[in-house]
């Protein structure tokens, strides 16, 4: 299939999933089993479709490099054991690493927590031309940081400030934050894997019993675990709150890991594609400089050259 034709299969296929505006989003709805009625035997075509996404988006990644106008931010989220690690493993495969960077943002340092919120992730912002993937984000500030009060209480603000409308005013500022990059030529676009309290079980013993999984299992995710409701919470009033066009959320069915890496690759596709990316046009001038260096290049009798 050529480029242009799965561009538009990909685009399709991504817009179950996307949320521009969430005033009746409800995480319920979702079904983290859903495949859009794909089999487990088409699974073949999943790896398939994925490797031609994986290529496609190395074409298009190309463009935006050379472009180097816009930049594309992926924002990753989801509870422990939905995947992410492998979906940005799979997606980004055939991406050129010059044009791209990974960042995990974990607990924050003390150097982090000696400023705003924010802070740590604007400092790891992709440059014009590239991908940057937040693998999660500053939205664990209104995640982990709600869900574990006293975590916001470590976070050296002001007491004042700290009041009932906090997560409001957090909703707020990402999503004015989120406008200034969008207008500034950011594009985002943001992924919540969205996993069943079963398949994590099943995956966790899977950590544990696989000695070469073992290292990917710690005991906080068991505590976390434990919070399962109030994260779900957590997640539709954020999704709810700062869903929009220019920063759409994906809430990508995540039990199966062959369709979440297809529907995953599909958004990125339709997000850098939606860019209208092109080689830049050279001008009189350089046609003319171009020339001039063929000729000399290929006038045999110059030495020099
Ligand atoms: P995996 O899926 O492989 O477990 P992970 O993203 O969960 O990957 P971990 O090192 O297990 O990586 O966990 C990172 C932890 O850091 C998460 O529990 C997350 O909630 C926490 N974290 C991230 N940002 C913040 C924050 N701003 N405040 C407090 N904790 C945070
Ligand atoms: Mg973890």
């Amino acid at each position: 299939m050529k480029a242009k034709a799965f561009i538009k299969r990909a685009r399709k296929f991504a817009e179950p999933f996307r949320v521009t505006n969430g005033d009746k989003f409800r995480l319920k709805d979702v079904d983290p089993d859903d495949t859009l009625g794909l089999k487990s035997e088409d699974k073949p075509r999943a790896k398939e479709a994925l490797a031609m996404g994986v290529e496609v988006l190395a074409g298009l990644q190309d463009t935006l490099y050379a472009q180097d106008k816009w930049a594309v931010l992926l924002i990753f989220q989801a509870m422990d054991a939905a995947g992410k690690d492998g979906a940005i493993k799979h997606v980004m495969s055939g991406i050129n690493p010059q044009g791209c960077q990974v960042y995990s943002f974990k607990a924050p340092t003390s150097e982090d927590l000696d400023h705003d919120y924010l802070w740590r992730c604007i400092r790891s912002l992709p440059e014009r031309g590239r991908i940057g993937i937040f693998n999660r984000s500053y939205y664990e500030e209104t995640l982990v940081v709600r869900v574990h009060p006293d975590y916001l209480e470590q976070q050296k603000l002001p007491p004042e400030l700290i009041s009932k409308s906090i997560w409001e005013d957090r909703f707020r500022d990402i999503c004015c934050f989120e406008r200034y990059l969008a207008g500034n030529g950011v594009a985002i676009c943001k992924f919540f894997l969205h996993i069943s309290k079963k398949e994590q079980k099943a995956r966790f013993l899977e950590r544990l019993e696989n000695p070469e999984k073992n290292w990917k299992f710690s005991s906080a995710d068991m505590s976390e675990r434990g919070f399962w409701d109030e994260y779900h919470e957590a997640y539709e009033d954020m999704i709810r709150h700062t869903a929009a066009k220019h920063a759409p959320w994906y809430v990508v069915p995540a039990n199966n890991k062959w369709f979440t890496r297809v529907a995953v690759a599909a958004a990125v596709i339709d997000t850098l594609a939606s860019l209208n990316l092109a080689y830049p046009k050279v001008g009189k001038d350089k046609l003319k400089e171009l020339a001039a260096a063929k000729r000399a290049l290929l006038a045999k009798k110059n030495r020099t050259v």
